[in-house]
């Protein structure tokens, strides 16, 4: 688990608005779900996903209650929907926020990180599917990234899902595989196909392909989503081999790849088409499709594609006190409340260490007080670059500094 600090929490905050943007505008509202829910919310993701047998930080409480933080959204918002039973269909939320793994902390995998992600639930259309996968596409556009690979596949039906599993399992029985891989298969015959490992690809590469065992309704779905994604001009790339984890993904999933990350972390983020979650969890029966982007891995892909980058938000104003620092809390107040920012110096520092701290907040403007301007009611109002300095009435301070902002904003130059 991580510290984030100043500066970088800025670009936290400016990701959440773009994501918040770009979500807010195709209609989908913001839902906030506890960190902590019944383990049970969670085990139903999957019996068979490390994320619940290996990786859950759950735990009895004080009451005796078996809970857990969460390791991701989709599950706590299905809970949601099956508790609140919205009626206008479909139910389109997004969500921020960070959950809980314990992994083997590395670079790009944490302990704590953070999702920002949709769910819909309630429609079945494959037009969904492409609306949803085309918002994660617009959210990394706008970060500006560009290495980022779409890679989709459908798993079928859940009947044609079954079938392939079983196909699978008589191909793996024979096939040359690491033992990790067949612990994998024991458990989870799909995730075999996940494997990274160089002495299982010949095995994986020979394996059945799931279109083999779709159903027509399954074809044309994913027939739809990939027309549709073409049209709105949206790169990808069809994976037979992408499964993700949740046993109750059926036809659509995604998955985005960024290109700048090591292969084991470079699943920027995914989702798909689920069905059986909410009825698992107390509600009607209803079909779901949704993502989870993960915040810290796209900060990292950003960062390799210097893009999107810190938060460089310098100060307007740093006021310089040199007569008791009175003045300074005053004229601070004043220059905030006229919607400057500002900052000053403490400890009764001197001239020259104050003026030090007002170079290095990056203020474009500081305002010196000394004992001849205390006395004439004046303040100095120093450009910080090559212009000259010079006096003005202390009580019109603020509005200059809010005049001259603006007009330097304007004309994208240094006033005077
Ligand atoms: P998942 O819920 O496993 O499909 O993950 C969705 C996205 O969340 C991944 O593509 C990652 O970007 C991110 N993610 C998942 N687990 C971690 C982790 N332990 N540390 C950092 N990011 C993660």
């Amino acid at each position: 688990m991580r510290d984030i600090l100043p500066d970088d929490t800025g670009r936290w905050r400016r990701l959440n608005q773009v994501f918040a943007d770009v979500v807010g505008a195709a209609g989908y509202g913001q839902i906030i779900t506890p960190l902590i829910e019944d383990v049970g919310v969670f085990t139903r993701i999957g019996e068979a996903t490390d994320v619940v047998t290996k990786e859950l930080y759950a735990f009895e409480d004080r009451g005796g209650r078996h809970v857990s933080l969460r390791p991701e959204l989709t599950a706590s918002v299905c809970r949601a929907f099956a508790q609140h039973r919205p009626a206008a269909l479909p139910w389109k939320v997004w969500y921020t926020g960070p959950n809980f793994r314990q992994e083997k902390a590395q670079r790009g995998r944490y302990r704590q990180f953070d999702q920002v992600g949709v769910e819909v639930l309630g429609v079945d259309d494959a037009h969904l599917d492409v609306e949803v996968i085309a918002l994660a596409s617009e959210f990394y556009a706008q970060l500006g990234l560009t290495q980022v690979t779409l890679v989709v596949n459908s798993l079928g039906e859940p009947e044609n899902r079954a079938a392939y599993v079983s196909a699978l399992e008589a191909y793996f029985a024979d096939a040359e595989l690491t033992d990790q891989s067949r612990a994998t298969l024991a458990r989870n015959p799909l995730r075999v196909l996940d494997s990274k490992r160089p002495e299982d690809a010949a095995a994986i590469a020979g394996a059945p392909q799931i279109a083999e065992f779709y159903s027509d309704e399954a074809a044309a779905h994913f027939d739809t989503v990939q027309a549709g994604l073409a049209r709105l001009g949206i790169d990808f790339v069809v994976e037979p081999k992408l499964v993700r984890g949740l046993d109750y993904y059926r036809r659509t999933i995604f998955e985005f790849q960024g290109g700048t990350l090591d292969s084991a972390q470079n699943a920027l983020g995914g989702g798909g088409r689920y069905d059986g979650l909410v009825e698992a969890l107390g509600g009607p029966p209803t079909p779901g499709i949704g993502f989870a982007l993960g915040v810290d891995r796209t900060l990292l892909a950003c960062d390799d594609e210097g893009v999107f980058g810190a938060d460089d938000r310098p100060l307007d104003v740093f006021v310089v006190d040199v007569v008791g620092g009175a003045e300074a809390l005053a004229i601070t107040a004043e220059i905030r409340a006229a919607g400057l920012s500002a900052d000053r110096g403490f400890d009764g520092r001197s001239m020259k260490a104050q003026m030090k701290l007002a170079n290095r907040s990056g203020a474009k403007y500081a305002i010196i007080v000394g004992e001849q301007e205390m006395a004439d009611r004046t303040v100095i109002i120093k450009p910080m670059g090559p212009t000259d300095q010079f006096t003005t009435p202390r009580d019109e301070a603020a509005q200059l500094l809010v005049k001259m902002q603006t007009e330097a904003s304007r004309t994208e130059s240094d006033y005077p």
